[in-house]
């Protein structure tokens, strides 16, 4: 799978297939997706490599949270789950520019689902915290 960022600068490649894909509403991916939270799909972080740009990435660790990346150039969120220093990353599916084959199976931190947000009746667990 090929990904980008949105200007471009930032471009990657995830090499496996994704082993986990899930939508995550918690109050840190509110804050950097600019929507009801972040949709990734986790992968080793050996199978991403990054195909330009490595300059333009840029990490912000929340207080009580892992490392997010993202790029310097847009904003755009790439990373997270504290990438690159970690055996599995989630990637945001966002930033994949190729077909995904694998579609979400659970939505976590249903506890941070705002008062403006209706979770869709999409038939997936939900999860209070995290799925595993
Ligand atoms: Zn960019
Ligand atoms: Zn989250």
């Amino acid at each position: 799978m090929e990904g980008s960022c949105l200007c471009g600068g930032v471009r990657f490649e995830v090499t496996e297939p994704f082993v986990y894909v899930g939508h995550c509403h918690c109050t840190f991916c509110k804050k950097i997706s600019g929507g009801v939270g972040t949709t990734s799909g986790r992968a080793r972080t050996e199978s991403i490599v990054i195909v330009e740009g490595a300059e333009l990435l840029s990490s912000f660790t929340p207080d009580g949270g892992s490392a997010k990346t993202f790029c310097s150039g847009c904003g755009s969120n790439l990373f997270g789950g504290g990438w690159p220093d970690v055996e599995l990353a989630p990637v945001r599916l966002t930033a994949i520019d190729s077909e995904v084959d694998a579609k979400p199976e659970a939505h976590t931190f249903v506890r941070s689902v705002a008062a403006w947000e209706i979770l869709p009746e999409d038939g997936l667990p939900r999860y209070e915290i995290r799925a595993t």
